[in-house]
């Protein structure tokens, strides 16, 4: 673990205790401050003050012409007015009760902040007198309303006649059309807007506290989840924006400044919404065409900001909002998909059902935005709130599962450790037993060329028979000690094949010569004459076999010797054949075969058929050596037959060892 890895995940511990207070506050936050609304309630345009509206699609009409054009072709509302995407100007008509003043001037909240043009026109019912004008919108810098506040509060002064009011209402925007207007009692009004504002100061250090950490994370970490989970500042922004936090804090220029902000948030909006979603369910890797959508998407929003000052802005966030829908459609889909398919498992879960809730209410809104939906303040809230647990909830997966695959690559790089110390350990032994074998490769040469002078010296048949003994325990070890020798050395890798013209048949002859045949084995030869170059009549072989003849005799002598120690008696048959451009050495018996079960496991070193009963010498070494050899010719050693009356084993070698082995 490198110093840095290390220092990140101290800092992220110490930073347990501020996620801890964030996931508290949160919770405390949401069940003390009760969303504003709910707690003094005005009278709402549209639910409680019904209207007519009429839309000029040209929008040259005056009042005076607009009037009559309202209540001709004006249609009656009892909701929030939502038009969507429209460039048209839209006309409202509606009567203010003077019961709604209770003698005193009663206070015009316009909602939201990004409407650019409304015109209110008021005058005493019934009387034909001239209209009183007020003015408030987003591209106006002049003071908006009567009141230093986040949205434009209009004061109307209690009417003079016991009848009330006539409002006429002249609405344009480039944005979405949705307003929302609110007659508030003075009083009623302080309070409320004290209240709102002090929840949307805990909801704004809430979301900034919880960016600031995911930053943190991210950065620490380097986890694109996290990044992703960062980039959430833009819909918070966004949302500052449209509650009027950055004109009200800016006093100047700073309704026109929150103007521009919010056509440039709401075009990276998509992008920092869906980013979360994408990397929550790894789209990236399970539908990577839906991923280059998304990043399409992302980057088109980028020379879409060049609408807002060439003046097609509204075409240009339709664009942006119909990508964004059908996206976030497709992940809600393919979320359910993956969901049922990994059955809801606990960890793909936890880490996608915040992005699906919050994407879900997105794509509401969009719908209400795009005045397809009537717009609902509890989707609002619930919107802003999955927002935030959302980004903890996906914070705290996102950590948890970067801390398992810390874990996970430490145990792996442990293991890997281990196995490497391993097998220089075993590695260290082979070399070892190579070289203890190779000293006493010489003595036992020795021992072995006295005990055959000393066999010839004696006429004493009992000694003869003991020097016999004794020689074939030194042939037993002089077959262990090159064993072990051979696989040393191939062990290493560096396995020289002393490669010449052989003559195959005394190749046989030596290796069995090797062996010694109890009184119940016979050995029967069947040798192809044509392997020997002499007998050659087609002319196909101008040249004997290149083989190493030492090592060939090693790898047969073993084959023929494991005949021999597994069968209780019978005829050992050994062949050598040519077969086209190569030729084969098999190795029949009579014994009682390998259990089908371990016949993979025969060719493994030091592994035998079943060490445990088995009494018989052996260290599972000699076929595993006899194959390595036959591969090192470029050939393979295998077991061609196995029954319960006995097995055959078959080597076949190019002739032209050259070719396929490492000489
Ligand atoms: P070992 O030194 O044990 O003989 P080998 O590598 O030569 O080692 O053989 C591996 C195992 O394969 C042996 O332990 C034996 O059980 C089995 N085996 C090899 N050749 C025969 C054979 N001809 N008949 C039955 N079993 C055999």
């Amino acid at each position: 673990m490198t110093r840095g890895r290390r220092g990140a995940w101290h800092a992220l511990f110490a930073m347990r205790y501020v996620w801890r207070s964030l996931l508290f506050c949160t919770l405390m936050g949401g069940a003390l401050l009760t969303p504003p609304s709910a707690v003094a309630a005005p009278l709402w345009l549209g639910s409680d003050i019904p209207y007519r509206v009429w839309s000029d699609p040209k929008g040259r009409l005056s009042l005076r012409e607009a009037v009559p054009e309202i209540a001709r072709h004006g249609t009656l509302a009892r909701e929030v007015l939502s038009r969507g995407y429209t460039r048209e100007v839209v006309w409202l008509r509606f009567t203010l009760a003077a019961d709604a003043f209770d003698g005193a001037p009663l206070w015009l909240e316009i909602k939201p902040n990004f409407l650019d043009d409304i015109r209110v026109y008021y005058r005493p019912l019934s009387e034909d007198g001239s209209w009183r004008q007020r003015r408030v919108g987003d591209t106006f810098a002049a003071p908006r309303g009567d009141l230093d506040y986040r949205f434009p509060i209009l004061k109307m002064p209690p009417p003079p006649s016991a009848l009330g009011y006539e409002v006429v209402m002249r609405v344009a925007t480039t944005s979405s059309l949705l307003l929302r207007i609110g007659f508030w009692q003075p009083e009623d009004f302080t309070a409320h807007a004290t209240r709102s504002s002090a929840y949307y100061a805990f909801y704004f250090g809430l979301a900034g506290l919880s960016t600031l950490l995911a930053l943190v994370l991210a950065i620490l970490l380097r986890n694109r989840l996290l990044w992703s989970v960062a980039f959430m500042a833009i819909p918070y922004a966004m949302m500052a924006s449209i509650e009027g936090f950055v004109a009200w804090s800016l006093p100047g220029a700073g309704i026109l400044f929150q103007h521009y902000l919010i056509s440039v948030l709401a075009l990276l909006m998509s992008a920092s919404l869906l980013w979360m979603p994408v990397e929550a369910i790894a789209l990236r890797e399970r539908v990577p065409w839906l991923y280059r959508l998304f990043v399409g998407a992302c980057c088109l929003s980028l020379p879409l900001m060049l609408s807002i000052p060439l003046g097609f802005y509204s075409q240009a966030i339709r664009l942006q909002t119909t990508l964004h829908f059908g996206i976030g459609l497709l992940f809600l889909i393919y979320c359910l998909r993956v969901w049922i398919k990994e059955r809801f498992r606990t960890l793909s879960f936890a880490l996608s059902v915040g992005p699906f809730v919050v994407t879900a209410l997105t794509l509401y809104g969009l719908l209400v935005l795009a005045g397809w939906v009537p717009f609902k303040i509890v989707f609002y809230r619930a919107w802003q709130y999955s927002l935030v647990i959302n980004m903890l909830l996906v914070m705290g997966v996102a950590v948890y599962q970067v801390r398992q695959q810390y874990r996970e690559a430490r145990e792996k790089k442990l293991l890997a450790r281990d196995l490497r110390i391993e097998r220089e350990a075993s590695f260290n032994q082979r070399q070892f037993m190579g070289m203890v074998a190779h000293e006493f490769r010489t003595p036992l040469a020795v021992i072995a060329g006295c005990l055959e002078n000393l066999r010839h010296a004696t006429d004493l048949a009992q000694a003869r028979q003991r020097y016999a003994r004794i020689e074939r325990a030194n042939d037993r070890l002089v077959q262990l000690t090159d064993n072990c020798l051979v696989d040393a050395r191939l062990d290493a890798e560096n396995l020289h094949l002393d490669l010449r013209p052989a003559d195959l048949l005394e190749i046989v002859h030596s290796a069995v010569a090797l062996i010694h045949f109890s009184d119940n084995h016979a050995c029967q030869l069947d040798l192809d004459r044509s392997a020997r170059v002499e007998a050659q009549a087609d002319g196909l072989y101008d040249e004997p076999p290149w083989i190493d003849a030492a090592l060939m005799r090693i790898a047969l002598s073993n084959v023929i010797d494991n005949a021999v120690k597994y069968s209780a008696g019978g005829i050992i048959r050994v062949e050598c054949r040519r077969v086209g451009t190569s030729f084969t050495l098999a190795v029949e018996d009579h014994g009682e075969g390998i259990p089908a079960d371990r016949v993979d496991i025969i060719f493994e070193r030091y592994r035998r058929v079943d060490s445990a009963i088995d009494t018989r010498r052996g260290f599972g070494l000699g076929l595993h050596v006899s194959r390595q050899i036959a591969r090192a010719h470029g050939g393979e050693l295998v077991l061609a037959r196995n029954t319960a009356s006995g097995c055959r084993f078959v080597f076949t070698i190019p002739w032209n060892a050259t070719k396929g082995g490492r000489a």
